[in-house]
């Protein structure tokens, strides 16, 4: 137990907010303030919104951080799938962090203890041109360390090629024309105007509404472009794949029977997470390992994909599904059901550090991804700065998330354009109610 704080007495007195933006995305981080000088540190998930924790704050004022299941218990209900899970789950790691400085143990011990010292990292790599060029880039990749690689594959590398897709005559036109104006910039689909009119119509069409499908000389490109990549990377790493595109389930099978010799490590988010049966359908068609999970909230949203058996790989996101305790939580669910998990991380070193925790003490992960790798100042948004030895995070000993401090003045330096000021007053949201009970 930290010497000068009572965890019997403390209460949460005060939530603040500091946007930054380019990490690569943009970043909410959380404050939890208490009445004894102790700080906690939480984030919003990425490309999200500080309002989903705001509206929250009425809802824990004066409580003790400590009982951390008690206050989720109460504001879950709050949260949504996705980015609308981000208040919950973003005030839920800032309870953890206060819980752990105030008895003076790192998170992964109030877990129940910890089955490894160091957290396997993976990258999502990007790279232009053809396969070679995304096996070079991968090759980087395992030079700096990296036991473990993540890459895109799908009908974004066939937009230009002739032939290679087909479409109701004009859809394809359309999101060709957003790419140039909406997705040129360095937001791209996190660009406000993305979520808006005819564009976030257009993105937002499910895989089995667009219509869009693979054609063989499709299939032979993206073939050529794994079997090309494998070439440079060599079959021993492991390499799972993402973004195929809002294709129908019939065309991912197309695709993965094509994949199936290059040993992927998974095909991730092949469609809609709440679509189970076409999961279903996926895994009995063949046998790359399917994954889904960052998009989920809540285990009640795991339980009908993973008790169905279509799942080799799960990859919940902290911050939408559910905090640290819920991940865990998911995870030892996935364990029982023969399904291994993998951790989705594009925020910053805060929510990383609460996927740290919760990768230290579920024994079914296997790696945990970092968006950030080619953000230079992105390990420094903290104190001390967040390491990366070898492709791996080593798990800390310190109270809480392990973080003693951040970093002001870079944070200062980063803020979002909409919000210029770190830290300012949120009084506002001070008496925002509601009867918030769900039955009568
Ligand atoms: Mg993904």
């Amino acid at each position: 137990m930290n010497g000068t704080i009572d965890p019997s007495t403390l209460r949460i007195t005060d939530m603040r907010f500091a946007d930054i933006d380019g990490a690569p995305k943009r970043c909410t981080l959380i404050k939890l303030y208490t009445n004894q000088g102790l700080v906690g540190y939480g984030e919003v998930r990425d490309a999200s919104s500080r309002t989903y924790a705001a509206m929250l704050k009425s809802r824990i004022l004066g409580e003790n951080p400590c009982n951390v299941e008690k206050i989720f218990r109460r504001i879950k209900q709050f949260g949504g799938d996705s980015r609308q899970a981000g208040g919950v789950c973003g005030i839920e790691v800032a309870l953890w962090d206060l819980a752990g400085k105030a008895w003076g143990v790192p998170v992964w011990q109030l877990l129940g203890g910890k089955f490894r010292d160091r957290i396997r990292i993976y990258c999502d790599t990007d790279s232009e041109g053809g396969g070679r060029d995304m096996g070079k880039a991968l090759k980087e990749r395992m030079a700096q360390g990296y036991t473990f690689l993540k890459m895109d594959l799908g009908i974004e590398l066939l937009t230009d090629v002739p032939g290679a897709l087909s479409a109701p005559l004009g859809f394809l036109e359309k999101m060709r024309e957003y790419k140039k104006t909406v997705f040129s910039t360095p937001h791209g689909s996190i660009d406000p105007r993305a979520m808006r009119g005819e564009a976030y119509d257009l993105f937002n069409t499910a895989h089995p509404f667009t219509g869009i499908h693979i054609t063989e000389k499709g299939l032979d490109y993206l073939e050529q472009y794994m079997a090309d990549c494998r070439a440079v990377t060599g079959y021993e790493i492991p390499i799972a794949i993402d973004h195929l595109g809002h294709i129908p389930l019939e065309d991912c099978i197309k695709l993965a029977k094509r994949l199936e010799k290059f040993n992927l490590a998974w095909m991730e988010d092949p469609v809609p997470w709440q679509m189970t049966n076409q999961y279903v359908r996926l895994a009995n068609a063949t046998t790359v390992p399917v994954g889904t999970g960052e998009d989920m909230y809540l285990k009640e949203s795991f339980r009908p994909l993973l008790e169905s058996g279509a799942l080799a790989v799960i990859h919940p996101d902290v911050l939408s599904a559910g905090g640290i305790l819920e991940t865990k939580k998911i995870g030892d669910m996935a364990e029982e059901c023969g399904v291994q998990m993998s951790i989705h991380m594009a925020e910053s070193p805060i929510a990383c550090m609460a996927a740290v925790h919760v990768a230290a003490a579920t024994r079914n992960f296997m790696a945990l991804e970092v968006h950030s790798v080619d953000v230079p100042w992105w390990a420094d948004l903290v104190v001390p700065r967040l390491e990366i030895r070898d492709g791996y995070i080593a798990v800390p000993d310190k109270p809480g998330l392990g973080i003693d401090g951040l970093n002001e003045e870079l944070i200062a330096e980063k803020l979002h354009g909409d919000f210029p000021v770190a830290w300012e007053s949120t009084e506002q949201w001070d008496k925002e109610w509601a009867n918030d009970r769900q039955w009568s």
